[in-house]
């Protein structure tokens, strides 16, 4: 039978979480860190392990044939291959950022100056579209201490916290893109793997609405039932169930982590009590 094979990044920040996602797909890996490759040995997929950015190439070739790596690298690379799924993590952004002590104005401050950059495609493409003309300079990493340096007057690289900025006495003056991990495919997976493909993404999605909800149990009065119910999303109706207390229920339903906290004070409102969020393990729609 023929087996999926998943790259993913060796060792980095997509790493960990990679892994722990096949995991929590049910995918069992064996316990054996330094390999350049492994196979599950309850699912027909093969893993990987490669530097992030080899990636888009090997799934392009076919080499491997999915993926798992930040939109970021996908778009740089600029491969033929299809991007399947937002994964939900390693979520940043690639921005433009001057020296705290320059007056930025507008885009038109980069006219004739010199960005320094791991990302020249995307940068280009940018600059191009906007119609601006910057000399690109690509360097490797470290990107940030290039104006302190004087090899560039601004920079183009990934933002999270904006602590590394900071620290290098940089301002962040334009988000250019947003990025998060995302699943890509070669974009002509023989139908047997396509096959496979489509149980994999059946448990990704699973585990990633499972993420994303939370399981809500509270007591109320029966005569505030409706309203309740009214107020709170469920997959198709909420649970009600009779209390030993007469004139009493336990309503249960499932809602999106964002939405709580702005749903809590009405449910309180309307009378409910003893309300419970529990996290879901895994969700099938
Ligand atoms: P490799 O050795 O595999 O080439 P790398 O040094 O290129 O690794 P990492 O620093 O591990 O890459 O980052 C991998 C990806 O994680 C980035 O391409 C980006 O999508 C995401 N990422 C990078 N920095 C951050 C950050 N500070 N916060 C969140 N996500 C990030
Ligand atoms: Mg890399």
């Amino acid at each position: 039978m023929s087996k999926l094979k998943i790259a993913i990044q060796k060792s980095g920040r997509l790493s960990e979480k990679s892994l722990a996602l096949l995991k929590e797909c049910g995918i069992k890996l064996p316990n054996d860190d330094r390999k350049l490759k492994t196979e599950a040995r309850n699912f027909p997929v093969e893993v990987l392990f490669l530097r992030d950015d080899d990636i888009p190439q090997y799934v392009e070739q076919g080499v491997a044939d999915l993926g798992i790596l930040g939109e970021n690298e996908v778009k740089e690379k600029d491969k033929q291959v299809t991007v399947i799924q937002k994964l939900g993590f390693a979520s940043c952004k690639l921005s433009l950022a001057v020296p705290n002590r320059e007056n930025y104005t507008g885009l038109s401050w980069f006219d004739g100056k010199k960005v320094a950059t791991s990302y020249p495609r995307i940068l280009r493409k940018y600059f191009a579209e906007k119609n601006i003309k910057a000399e690109i300079e690509e360097i490797g990493g470290s990107v940030e201490i290039a104006p302190g340096i004087g090899l560039a007057q601004g920079i183009f690289d990934i933002v999270s916290t904006g602590s590394t900025l900071l620290m290098n006495g940089l301002k962040e003056v334009e988000i250019v893109m947003q990025s998060e991990a995302v699943l890509i495919s070669n974009q002509s997976l023989p139908a047997e793997k396509q096959v496979i493909l489509e149980k994999l993404l059946f448990r990704i999605m699973a585990v990633l609405n499972a993420a994303e909800n939370d399981y809500i149990l509270l007591n109320a009065p029966n005569e505030a039932i409706a309203a309740i119910s009214a107020l709170l999303p469920a997959l198709k109706s909420p649970t009600i169930l009779p209390l030993a207390q007469e004139g009493w229920s336990s309503i249960q339903s499932v809602v999106k982590e964002d939405d709580f906290w702005n749903i809590v004070a009405g449910l309180k409102e309307l009378g409910a009590r003893d309300i419970l969020v529990l996290p879901i393990e895994k969700m099938v729609i």
